[in-house]
């Protein structure tokens, strides 16, 4: 498998900002890649370094191989997909996603037939005359999508791009998402916040934090074996239970994460306080004070609900309490 982006030791400052701080990542030829972390984190940077919109400070940016420092974006095999979208709206959806192609100079019988091929894919076809104003939400995402794949991009780099939908309609575009990118197998670099829709699509995913990768790794990792406790609570809010109480329990002084759904209450085990309960539909959360730390139990439908003040039993399997090397937070 070719290696369609390398970070080698990148780093990008802005006066005091370490945006970006010395991240090295790689990133597969028809990879679907997330960069995940909360605002600030430098996922939008990363991007921005890929695309050739800022250049790194130090280290090297490489896509297909090519160091690409003196490569301007035009002539990156690369694309980008907005969360404003940016289209241009006094042209029609056709002229928007043609105007590429357009610029590269190809003709417009040729332009208009890629355009609506385009456009067909992204299930579009009827569209082609409208003006964005004349869309949805969800319908403009798809032209602004269009607009990108149009010119053919090698790694297509997608900036929150479902920012600005309702929730239902986000999801239904990630399931469209990434059906696309498995017909296409273009190399997709999606930035988002949301560890859902990042563990949902992709098939590695970058955590970010202060302009670092804390884990990179398949969803499922990220989720049952968290590296640190950032990534434990930023993916999924996993419990991260100190040192002390893991000593206890196991004897080894190390942090370790446990996900609310694997504790389960019985009538022995570590010993705590309800503190709250809440009813989410299929489940209900427990807050349980354990010590000096707060416990979140997820119980699945149907099991027995205790009162707020109730003293309590905690119990999991032993895999299911994951130690964690990372960080010593
Ligand atoms: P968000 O999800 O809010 O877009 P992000 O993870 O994408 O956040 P970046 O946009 O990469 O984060 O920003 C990382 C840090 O770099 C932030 O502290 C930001 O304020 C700073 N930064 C980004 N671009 C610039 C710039 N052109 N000048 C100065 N500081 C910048």
């Amino acid at each position: 498998m070719e290696t369609a982006v390398r970070f080698d030791a990148v780093s990008r400052i802005f006066g005091d900002v370490r945006a970006v701080d010395s991240v090295t990542l790689d990133v597969h030829e028809g990879e679907f890649f997330a960069m995940l972390g909360p605002s600030g984190s430098g996922k939008t940077t990363c991007l921005r370094l890929i695309a050739g919109f800022e250049r790194p400070t130090s280290g090297d940016v490489n896509i297909f191989g090519q160091n690409s420092t003196n490569i301007p974006p035009y002539r990156r095999p690369v694309n980008t997909v907005f969360q404003d979208y940016a289209l241009f709206p006094h042209l029609n959806v056709q002229d928007n996603v043609a105007y590429g192609l357009k610029i590269s100079g190809v003709g417009k019988a040729e332009r208009h037939r890629a355009a609506d091929e385009i456009l067909e894919m992204v299930a579009l076809g009827g569209h082609s005359k409208r003006k964005p104003s004349e869309l949805s939400g969800g319908q403009r995402q798809r032209v602004a999508l269009a607009r990108a794949l149009v010119n053919k991009p090698r790694v297509l780099l997608l900036d929150e791009p479902l920012g600005a939908l309702d929730l239902k309609l986000r999801e239904q575009m990630q399931s469209e998402l990434k059906a696309l990118q498995r017909q296409l197998g273009v190399t997709f670099v999606f930035v988002t916040h949301d560890q859902g829709e990042a563990l949902s699509m992709a098939d590695r995913v970058a955590v970010f934090n202060d302009g670092k990768i804390q884990q990179l790794d398949a969803p499922q990792v990220l989720y049952y074996k968290p590296q640190t406790a950032f990534v434990a609570d930023f993916v999924g809010s996993s419990n991260v239970l100190p040192p002390d109480m893991v000593a206890r329990l196991t004897g080894r002084s190390v942090q370790a994460s446990l996900r609310p759904e694997a504790i389960s209450l019985s009538d022995t085990g570590l010993e705590g306080v309800v503190a709250e309960h809440s009813f989410l539909g299929a489940n209900t959360r427990l807050k349980v004070d354990v010590s000096r730390t707060q416990i979140s139990v997820l119980l699945p439908k149907g099991a027995q609900i205790p009162n707020d003040g109730d003293h309590v039993n905690l119990s999991w399997d032993a895999a299911d309490l994951h130690v964690m090397a990372g960080d010593n937070e």
